[in-house]
């Protein structure tokens, strides 16, 4: 089973011949997004289980019958297959959490960078660069050097530091400029105009989106084709969203599910650019051809972003789902971060517990119904950005001075040598 593509405007829905390098609309400039064309002689659509029946394999590869780039050109990492948590009912709703933290480099993003890197070899790139606030570039890093790309990643000012690890650890060159992620982003497309660098920017390469998707095939084939009421998205760029709703529409559309969740995007406070053109143009207005600019300042520095680069992309995949999309707090979102570890186990990074709070507060105000069946997606692990809960571990542990709490467990007649060290 074969389908061809092409690329589409997301805005003006001009066609792209397919087969080369191409990030941006040439007529209107928005994004593209990656199109199927049923590549079928007497028209007769596909039936849904002739599909299904083509899964094979493991991780994100197993859908390769649905994405735009050939198995062949896939890393030797294991992308995907992440597991999906069944966490029961505490917080009055079904809840699931699609933990992405254990993908090759810690996050979610892997699934997109996974399809880019392979669609580069395929257009015969020999170079790729990313600008990243850190996950990007961290699994840019990390799945090119699978690929034996040579990987440079544009870092603004703040990274955190163990992002900035990872993508040293892996090899990558980092240019770390004294600016802003929308400064790096610049940068990291001018490099991008040499013919044999691939730029895999979130929200500008049209393959990202088709990666991210293979998440939401995964939740759906591990409710046995079924569907949650809602998915909760952690959202800065927009491109996690966008390429989830992609992935529910694609099995909608093909008549692999019967219906599609609706998506609750969860943005930081200061960060909330599309959730306020989501309340302005809201379900059914003309939807704005730039998005508002904001200032980021927040704990979730995976969702600081001051203009979404996949902006428009994101409000068509939030009025396509019926989603909704809320704003939280920093101290919400370090809440969210304390009872997703200390309640389950769970440490994410901050970013990804901003979905979490984003999930009460739409539970206390009654957006999500009691008893809803809900996926919470885990996108980074907490060992990203482990200075974000450091204030956690000391306003909850005590030094122990004071030997004689423990005195109970020691049999009498033991010794214990007690180090005098710093005691009076
Ligand atoms: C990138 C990222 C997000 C946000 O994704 P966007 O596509 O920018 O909306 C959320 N959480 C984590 C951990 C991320 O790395
Ligand atoms: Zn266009």
């Amino acid at each position: 089973m074969t389908f061809s593509y092409r690329y589409v405007c997301v805005r003006c829905a001009e066609p792209q011949d397919w087969g080369m390098i191409c990030y941006l609309c040439p007529l209107c400039g928005h994004n593209l997004r990656i199109e199927r064309v049923e590549r079928d002689s007497d028209n007769v659509p596909l039936a849904a289980a002739d599909i299904v029946a083509s899964f094979c394999g493991t991780g994100m590869w197993r859908y390769a019958s649905l994405l735009p780039v050939s198995s062949r050109w896939s890393s030797r990492l294991a992308v995907g297959d992440t597991p999906l948590l069944a966490l029961g009912a505490d917080d009055g709703v079904h809840l699931w959490v699609k933990d992405d933290s254990r993908n090759p480099s810690g996050s979610l993003k892997d699934r997109a960078t996974e399809l880019v890197l392979a669609a580069a070899r395929w257009l015969g790139c020999t170079r790729v660069v990313a600008a990243s606030t850190g996950n990007a570039g961290a699994s840019l890093a990390c799945i090119a050097a699978s690929q034996q790309l040579p990987a440079t990643v544009v870092v603004p000012r703040h990274t955190p530091y163990a992002k900035l690890a990872q993508i040293r650890a892996y090899g990558a060159q980092v240019r770390e400029i004294d600016g802003t992620y929308d400064e790096a982003f610049d940068v990291a497309v001018a490099m991008a105009d040499a013919p044999d660098v691939y730029c895999r920017n979130t929200g500008f390469n049209p393959f990202t989106r088709e990666g991210k998707k293979t998440c939401a095939f995964e939740i759906a084939e591990t409710l046995g084709w079924d569907v949650p009421d809602w998915v909760v998205v952690p959202t800065g760029d927009g491109n996690i969203l966008s390429g989830i709703a992609t992935g529910f529409l694609d099995l909608h559309t093909l008549g692999i599910t019967a219906r599609v969740p609706r998506l609750l995007a969860a943005q930081a406070r200061s960060s909330h650019s599309i959730a306020h053109d989501w309340l302005v143009s809201g379900a059914s207005g003309p939807l704005p051809s730039s998005p508002t600019l904001v200032t980021p300042d927040t704990v979730a520095d995976s969702l600081a972003v001051a203009r979404p680069r996949d902006h428009l992309a994101a409000l068509q995949a939030l009025r396509m789902t019926q989603g909704e999309c809320v704003v939280v707090t920093d101290a919400q979102i370090m809440a969210s971060s304390q009872i997703l570890s200390q309640r389950y186990g769970l440490w994410f990074e901050p970013s990804a517990a901003a979905g979490h709070a984003a999930l009460n507060d739409s539970i206390a105000r009654g957006r999500i119904a009691p008893g809803a069946r809900v996926v919470l997606l885990g996108t980074g692990s907490g060992l990203k950005d482990p200075h974000a809960c450091a204030h956690v571990a000391c306003d909850t542990a005590e030094i122990a001075t004071d030997l004689g709490v423990f005195a109970p467990s020691i049999c009498p007649g033991d010794t214990i040598d007690v180090p005098m060290r710093g005691r009076p």
